[in-house]
């Protein structure tokens, strides 16, 4: 059985999707800033929780803010509601002065 293919350029449909997902995580990231208090208020809301470290890893004592794996997360938005400290952003809407609150967040997990 042949694979399933694009019918407009022949790629595979899988292709497209992969590429599109990786575009999307280029534009669009939910990103956590110094505003952070860590009071966690945030973490039930996320339905694919990207969001760490969590009351119960070890890190959570150590930490000075939470923050969002770009990787995971899928820009639903639903998080910033929750924060009462207004620490959490699209990445293009951080506040200029919050700026590296996005290289911050990939930090986080590029060394955990
Ligand atoms: S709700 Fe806001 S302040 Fe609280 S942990 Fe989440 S990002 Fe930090
Ligand atoms: S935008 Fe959605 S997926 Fe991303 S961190 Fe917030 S709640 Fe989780």
């Amino acid at each position: 059985m042949p694979n399933k293919q694009c019918s407009l350029v022949g790629a595979p449909a899988g292709a497209f999707r992969n590429f599109y997902r990786i575009v999307e995580k280029q534009i669009m990231a939910h990103v956590i800033t110094d505003s952070c208090i860590k009071d966690g208020l945030c973490l039930d809301s996320c339905p694919t929780g990207c969001i760490h470290p969590t009351q119960d890893e070890p890190a959570y004592e150590t930490a000075t803010q939470l923050y969002i794996n770009q990787e995971e997360c899928i820009d639903c938005g639903a998080c910033i509601s929750t924060c009462e400290s207004n620490a959490i952003f699209p990445a293009e809407e951080v506040p200029e002065e919050k700026k590296d609150a996005a290289e911050k967040n990939a930090a986080y997990y590029a060394n955990a």
